[in-house]
């Protein structure tokens, strides 16, 4: 380990020429009572006295130090190996106490961060075990039931395999969207930005969830005829996603006979806007800051007529991160939602 020796010599200093005065004095006393005072002797002693002493202080004051500073040198290294090991041990006192303190910030800094990621991952379990619960508990009631005798009515054990399927389906659904989660937040999830059609886009998810929609009787349409592409910069397969539960969403909150409406317009010069708007039951003021966060949900009882995860609109927002882009909510109750987002627009003639 390099050793940098950085010391003030004012302690060394001060003390030789402190020991070396007296000396001198006693030894000019000495010197006088004994008549044989001789004037340069003394002063050369001085001078002599002072030097050695300043030597040896300075030498035995060094390895005090640094015998010291090293053991807290050390154990500190034991702590936080990667951030004093590479750095000279140095015997100056005052960038030592820098040094401390610097760790000791660091460290306080890094016990934060801990304590937040511990609460986040407490936070998480908690619902991710919260969410599994229902569906897991539907499935093992029918199946209990159907072992119990059920089984043998053909038409009440077909109404309940039915049943079980649809809660298994359910957490697989839940499963998915939790790997979709994770694998964005820790950013394994690499978007590769291409130029798509952002219109194509739209009438394939349209046509995806055409059965969906017939069911509510909701349609899914333009805001207007789109009769030329319009080239954006995106993930397609992430946008598609993005789309889908938007639309999703806008399905499931939306009335009977409903309507949901896609627009894209020019924002600024290379952007443009993809609007989702529906005109289902809305979300209230005070949930729409929360809105995009993990599981959260309006309707927070457990006995939810559409039951999504809670994750559909916070992988729409870490997709719309990952891309750089913004998404925008506005919403009023009983009338109805409109959710957007920015992507870049790439001119045909660069395509
Ligand atoms: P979920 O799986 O519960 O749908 P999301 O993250 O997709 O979870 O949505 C969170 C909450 O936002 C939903 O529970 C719902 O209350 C509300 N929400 C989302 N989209 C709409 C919409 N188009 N209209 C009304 N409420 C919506």
């Amino acid at each position: 380990m390099a050793v940098a020796l950085k010391t003030s010599y004012r302690f060394a200093f001060r003390s030789s020429l402190f020991i070396s005065i007296l000396l001198s004095l006693v030894l000019t006393i000495l010197l006088w009572l004994s008549d044989l005072l001789v004037w340069y002797v003394p002063l050369l002693f001085l001078v002599l006295s002072f030097l050695l002493s300043f030597l040896v202080l300075q030498a035995r004051v060094e390895r005090f130090i640094y015998r010291r500073v090293k053991k807290i040198y050390d154990d500190v290294s034991l702590l936080e190996s990667s951030s004093f090991s590479s750095k000279p041990i140095t015997t100056d006192m005052k960038t030592l106490t820098e040094e401390i303190e610097k760790f000791a910030q660091d460290k306080k800094i890094e016990i934060d961060t801990l304590k937040i990621r511990e609460e986040y991952r407490r936070d998480f379990l908690g619902n991710v075990s919260h969410e599994l619960k229902t569906p897991l508990f539907t499935v093992q009631g029918y199946i209990l039931t159907l072992l119990d005798g059920a089984i043998n009515d053909k038409k009440v054990s077909e109404k309940y395999l039915k049943r079980a399927s649809k809660g298994v389906e359910r957490l697989i659904y839940i499963v998915k969207d939790l790997d979709m989660i994770t694998k964005l937040e820790t950013g394994d999830l690499n978007v590769k930005k291409e130029p798509f059609d952002i219109v194509d886009l739209i009438q394939n998810v349209f046509e995806l969830l055409e059965m969906r929609a017939a069911k509510k009787e909701i349609s899914l349409t333009f805001d207007m005829e789109y009769h030329e592409p319009i080239y954006v910069l995106g993930d397609s397969e992430k946008i598609q996603q993005v789309l889908t539960n938007l639309l999703v969403n806008s399905l499931k909150y939306g009335h009977q006979n409903g309507t949901t409406e896609v627009s894209v317009e020019n924002l600024i010069k290379n952007k443009v806007i993809v609007r989702v708007t529906d005109n289902g039951e809305g979300i209230p003021k005070e949930h729409i800051p929360r809105l995009f966060e993990r599981f959260y949900r309006v309707d927070q009882s457990g006995s939810r007529k559409e039951g999504g995860s809670g994750l559909g609109l916070s992988i729409v927002k870490h997709i719309m991160e990952a891309h750089g882009e913004k998404i925008y909510v506005e919403s009023e109750v009983d009338v109805g939602s409109e959710f957007s987002f920015t992507l870049e627009r790439i001119k045909k003639s660069l395509l």
